[in-house]
């Protein structure tokens, strides 16, 4: 068993326009240890199109174990049109799916929150995104993307036959309905636990194992059960009546790009992956935007680096239990909008235009 490293974090920064805004994140680690004596021991490799250029496959074995032996990774985006038309197992993505996979990081956090500064962003009325802020925890190393059967094969009347399994077990459903109640009890007490129980065994498994789950240990905490179709339906016409949301990965994956869209921009959205904690409590985990490489803008100095920083400011909350210092950065962003400070993707009428790094330098001059 490879040791954690306290401290120790990998930066991947990867592909596109991940380079660009892991630099930011960069700035602020080192800003943090030159001004608040914290010790981050920062490493940096490659991983995605990057390390296939380099090295012929999207993550070394190297770089696999610089990461098992790191208190966290922080990943930028992999990917990009140049390495489309790569076999499956050479894609940039392969190396997300793999860190995913190895590191058993099971509970993926994905927080959609509407910044009062940008409610104009979004395609939903002002009235009904203003001051949203749900969690939603996705399942990420079971259901129906990893499960046997699965593959494409001939039948006897000549057609082929596509065939995917979605299953999950007791211990899969309750260790992230375990997060999911844990990460309620510190925001508004409420769990609403999705699945298809009405035409899926998978799923009512799920709703009775996390039932059972909060009749034993979380009582306090009030849990709902919903079908994920009315959920995905919820969240456009009542999105604020959800606090933390707890789904498998096929509906997790869904329901958390609808609910992010209800943000206004790709550019400003963080996300946490999470493994179990061992016993001497130290858990493995990955933060990275969800944003992709966008090749679109890559280069050009306008990508928005909200989305990593606030990334880190995760880390901070849930690796390294600095919430005090994840609340400071997080303050330090809005203090930045509220100041009337742009990136292009959110840029408006009467607000300030100010490149990547311009944005960077301007978060850290707040936690100044
Ligand atoms: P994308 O998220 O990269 O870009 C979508 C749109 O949002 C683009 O117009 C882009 O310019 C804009 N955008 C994204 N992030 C931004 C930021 N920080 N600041 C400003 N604008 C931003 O999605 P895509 O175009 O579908 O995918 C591009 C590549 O990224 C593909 O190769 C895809 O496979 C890969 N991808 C990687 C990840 C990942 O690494 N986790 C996630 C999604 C997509």
């Amino acid at each position: 068993m490879i040791k954690i490293k306290k401290r120790k974090i990998l930066l991947l920064p990867g592909d596109g326009i991940g380079p660009e805004v892991i630099q930011e994140v960069k700035k602020v680690i080192l800003w943090l240890n030159s001004n608040k004596s914290l010790d981050f021991e920062i490493d940096e490799d490659l991983a995605g199109g990057c390390s296939y250029d380099k090295h012929g496959t999207p993550i070394t074995d190297e770089v696999f174990y610089k990461a098992l032996e790191s208190e966290f990774v922080m990943l930028g985006a992999v990917g990009g049109p140049k390495w489309d038309n790569l076999d499956f197992s050479k894609k940039p993505e392969r190396a997300l799916l793999k860190l995913r996979k190895e590191l058993k990081l099971f509970a993926n956090l994905r927080p959609a929150i509407c910044f009062e500064q940008l409610v104009d962003a979004s395609t939903l009325k002002p009235e009904i995104v203003s001051g949203l802020d749900i969690m939603i925890v996705r399942e990420l190393t079971g259901g129906i993307y990893f499960g046997e059967p699965r593959g494409i094969k001939p039948i006897e009347n000549g057609e082929r036959k596509g065939i995917n399994t979605h299953s999950y077990t007791t211990s899969e459903i309750v260790r992230v309905a375990k997060v999911a109640f844990d990460l309620a009890r510190k925001r508004s007490n409420q769990v609403t636990s999705c699945e298809k129980s009405n035409v899926m065994e998978a799923g009512q498994l799920w709703k009775e194992e996390v039932q059972e789950l909060h009749d034993k240990e979380y009582k306090d905490v009030e849990l709902s059960h919903m079908l994920a179709d009315n959920c995905a339906m919820q969240l456009l016409k009542n999105p604020k009546q959800f606090d933390v949301i707890v789904t498998d990965n096929l509906f997790g994956d869904m329901l958390s790009d609808q609910a992010s869209m209800l943000t206004g921009s790709l550019g400003l959205l963080p996300s946490a992956s999470l493994g179990a904690k061992n016993k001497d409590g130290e858990m493995r985990a990955m933060y990275e935007p969800i944003h992709g490489s966008a090749p679109d803008i890559a280069g050009k100095e306008i990508a928005n680096p909200i989305a990593s920083i606030l990334s880190f400011a995760m880390a901070l909350r849930y690796s390294l239990d600095l919430d005090s210092e994840a609340d400071a950065l997080e303050k330090a962003v809005q203090d930045v909008l509220n100041d009337g400070l742009r990136t292009k993707d959110i840029l408006s009428e009467g607000k300030k235009e100010v490149s990547t790094s311009a944005m960077g330098d301007a978060i850290i001059s707040k936690l100044q």
